[in-house]
């Protein structure tokens, strides 16, 4: 599941700091396009090795473990350093190396805005990854790409979403995919002032998902921010009662 060389072409990444932030933010997301028959994929910048709990290799066990269940066709990890993640030239280049090799059509990041400094700084990270990732001239493998759209998963932020996706058939497999994460959400005593009981996880994700399904009128959904403009093509078909 990481690292595959040859991997075929990809036609949503997800791309996020840390090892269970997709899962968190957009899993709901992969698991409707993945069910509309699009190829999704997972990179995880950082290996989660500054973690409170937890060792880098027994959280690769569980990125792959969720990954299956989130029935990504890819998911690899670079090797950023986890909790001081920099937008460096370098790191700008390894990731659009992989944009070059996977050739996503829509990257989803996270919001721009946020607490933990390696979140935000992924979504300048990414977002000039995928820019560079298109220039001919770069010193790079592969054929030059840039990804048509770019999303940014606001799940972490209070801001208001330009549009959510209805995520509810698909509920209780995204919660599934976030418990995999068993050494984050387990309920042990090391971290356990930082670390939310498993118990909660279930309240709060799903409280999390109804607030925003309740925004648009369905039952559980999760979040993105664009940039651009939505675009109209027929006022009579445009979702989301206003009254
Ligand atoms: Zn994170």
């Amino acid at each position: 599941m990481t690292g595959l060389i040859d991997s075929p072409s990809i036609d949503i990444l997800a791309i996020a700091a840390h090892r269970d932030d997709v899962e968190q933010t957009c899993g709901g997301t992969l698991l409707v396009q993945q069910a509309l028959g699009w190829r999704t994929g997972i990179l995880d910048l950082t290996r989660g090795e500054g973690g409170t709990r937890g060792s880098a290799a027994e959280r690769e066990a569980e990125a792959n473990a969720a990954a299956k269940i989130l029935h990504v066709a890819h998911r690899e990890a670079l090797d950023l350093p986890d909790g001081s993640l920099q937008n460096t030239l370098e790191n700008r280049l390894k990731i659009a190396a992989v944009l070059r090799r996977l050739r996503p059509r829509v990257v989803i990041l996270p919001y721009w805005q946020g607490r933990h400094p390696d979140h935000y700084t992924s979504a300048t990270l990414g977002y000039e990854a995928c820019f560079a990732a298109g220039l001919a001239k770069l010193d790079l493998p592969g054929e030059p790409h840039r990804p048509y759209k770019i999303l940014y998963a606001s799940l972490y932020a209070d801001v208001r979403p330009s549009f959510v996706v209805d995520i509810t058939p698909h509920m209780e497999t995204r919660l599934q995919a976030l418990l995999a994460y068993r050494s984050q959400y387990g309920n042990q005593p090391e971290g356990s002032g930082l670390f939310v009981p498993e118990e909660d996880i279930r309240e709060r994700t799903f409280a999390s998902a109804r607030h925003y399904g309740l925004l648009a009128g369905v039952r559980y959904a999760e979040p993105f921010v664009q940039k651009e403009v939505s675009l109209a093509g027929d006022l009579m078909l445009l979702p989301v009662a206003s009254i």
